[in-house]
């Protein structure tokens, strides 16, 4: 090594020793009779100096001509601070210089690189490798090392093998556009990069690997919505002689081993609760359980009361703020308005205020008398102090309006706490979903997650009605992971892609070596996926999973520091035989 020391690393007891150090140059202050340096490296800081009298006047020379970000390679002699600094792991000391050598000179970065900078997120993503050197940034790609370290420890000690499956495939369903790559080899065909390794995991389990993982990179090319990268992390799982519950220890376990070892943090046992239950009781299938703030539907209380938008809603549901009965006119102006902004798309909203004296005051007096609204309460469970507010409308729509209104509301009463952490699993999501716009069922997981047992039967009669065995798990309101236990049977996997509008041929071309082998003695299976960037995310606090990833694509799916994607030439067109079609 060119060096003795890292930056991070001397203290008290190396005082008197000859070190040899490493890094960039922070910065220099010079007072003329005293000079110094602050040396940076990946493990922390060290201060240089060089004192008039003592260090040669050469060295002197040297330094003033260092600038921000130089590359040296400094020698000295360890000595203690007359002035210590306890901010730093190295405060107690610091190094007299007897040597300087210029590694690589620098150029001025474009934004200082500091804990807080001045740079835009578009500028520090073109310089990406400055950005790295930042405290914030480094610290959280050895945090993603620290957590894929220990899912690997866990996973291992379960007897998991990590197999890596190929990235040019053919197209695996998530629900996403493939990323494509041509084949030069072969004009005109292309492979589908993948959406995720399902496929191949489950023909491991068919090839009696038993127990898979892998932290892989999958591919989905999706209209991009804030936080999305086309390219992310998973933590692929899959399990062969397994049923839901086996899935759900297994992995909350492996959940919880990274709390405990990463964050320190014990989880406790995770929550569950079916898909219907988090629908009705906070109208989203990844409810944020840090707080309460249930639905309570208030149909039969309040309609027949000669308030017509309640009487031709569907469904006319509330919750109850705590203590938020001192809002004034312009936040419950601003909460109306809230809910009707577009993303939102409530019509408008009713409050009532519990009053402090007993009363109550809300926006339908007209309709409502004082005994009307009493009653609200008590179904509610809302106490003196407390602010309720209801909305109503078509039932999916206005539980969803409702949810984004209860998690607004957590955020103006601060109950989003950073450091709690409340796990669930959601589990019987509905195996299809229905879209208007193309008038058919899609898988709402994936196709090869089978229906729940009890619900096969209704298959053909009820679509809508069948469950599947698959589940969700749900850490304050963030998905983190999910999957199923899988379809082992040919025949019932022909059915599922009969009810998703495939032909049988469509289905043979597509899937037919997956149903091929599950003629071959498929075991019965199931797994899971984690969206690891996400999780990195939150055991690091943060809501963006970019600032988790060492080369992240900005909101428009570009490289902005090494400029992708681009424009390739003719030639290379030609040669992978799409320049006519692009030219049609
Ligand atoms: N392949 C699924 C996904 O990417 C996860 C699973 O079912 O295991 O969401």
């Amino acid at each position: 090594m060119l060096r003795t020391h890292t930056c991070g690393e001397l203290r008290a007891d190396n005082i008197a020793q000859e070190v040899v150090l490493c890094g960039w140059v922070k910065k220099t202050r010079d007072k003329g009779k005293l000079l110094w340096i602050d040396l940076r490296d990946r493990y922390g800081i060290t201060q240089l100096f060089l004192e008039e009298g003592v260090s040669d006047n050469n060295l002197f020379e040297q330094a003033r001509e260092l600038g921000r970000e130089f590359v040296i390679k400094a020698k000295g002699t360890v000595v203690e601070r007359a002035s210590k600094n306890p901010e730093l792991p190295t405060g107690d000391i610091e190094v007299r210089l007897t040597q300087i050598e210029v590694l690589n000179a620098a150029k001025t970065p474009p934004f200082i690189i500091e804990d807080e900078t001045d740079g835009g997120d578009e500028l520090r993503a073109q310089y990406r490798y400055l950005d790295l050197r930042r405290n914030p940034l480094k610290d959280k790609l050895i945090m993603r090392h620290n957590l894929a370290k220990e899912v690997r420890n866990y996973l291992d000690k379960q007897a998991f093998v990590e197999v890596e499956t190929p990235v040019l495939i053919k197209s695996t369903p998530e629900g996403a556009r493939d990323f494509v790559v041509p084949s030069r080899m072969h004009p005109g065909e292309f492979y589908a990069l993948p959406q995720s390794p399902q496929t191949f995991k489950q023909i491991l389990m068919v090839g009696g690997m038993d127990k898979y993982f892998q932290i892989v990179k999958c591919f989905r090319d999706e209209d991009l919505r804030a936080d999305r990268q086309p390219e992310f992390t998973q933590i692929d799982c899959e399990m062969a002689f397994v049923e839901r519950e086996d899935i759900l220890q297994t992995f909350e376990g492996l959940v919880k081993h990274l709390f405990k070892t990463v964050k320190n943090i014990e989880l406790p046992d995770f929550q569950r609760m079916s898909y219907d239950e988090a629908m009705e009781k906070y109208g989203s299938d990844k409810p944020d359980l840090r707080f309460g703030m249930p639905f309570v539907k208030l149909n039969e209380i309040v309609q027949n009361k000669d308030f017509k938008v309640f009487d031709v809603a569907e469904l006319v549901v509330g919750i109850v703020a705590e203590g938020a009965a001192s809002y004034s006119r312009k936040q419950l102006d601003a909460l109306t308005n809230f809910v009707q902004k577009p993303q939102v798309g409530a019509k408008g909203l009713v409050y009532v205020k519990c009053n402090e004296d007993g009363t109550f005051k809300s926006s339908v007096d007209k309709f409502y008398s004082q005994e009307d609204l009493s009653e609200w309460a008590k179904l509610m469970n809302a106490q003196a102090g407390d602010l309720i507010l209801v909305l109503a409308g078509e039932t999916n729509s206005t539980r969803k309006a409702l949810s984004e209104l209860r998690l607004e509301m957590a955020s103006q009463l601060n109950l989003k706490d950073k450091d709690i952490f409340a796990p669930l699993w959601v589990l019987d999501f509905p195996l299809l979903e229905w879209d208007e716009e193309t008038q058919r069922y899609y898988a709402m997981h994936h196709p090869f997650t089978s229906p729940n047992p009890e619900d096969i039967d209704k298959m053909e009669t009820d679509p809508s009605a069948v469950r599947a065995n698959a589940y969700d798990m749900v850490i304050n309101g963030v998905e983190l992971g999910g999957g199923s236990i899988r379809i082992h049977d040919k025949a019932l996997q022909q059915r599922v892609l009969r009810l998703l509008g495939f032909s049988d041929e469509e289905a043979k071309s597509q899937f037919g070596f997956l149903m091929n082998a599950f003629e071959y003695g498929a075991p019965p299976h199931g797994g899971i996926a984690f969206g690891f960037d996400r999780m990195c995310a939150m055991f690091a606090g943060v809501d963006s999973i970019r600032d988790c990833i060492a080369f992240p694509k900005n909101n428009a799916g570009r490289d902005v520091m090494i400029d992708s994607p681009s424009i390739i030439g003719l030639e290379q067109l030609e040669e992978l035989a799409l320049r006519l079609e692009i030219a049609k």
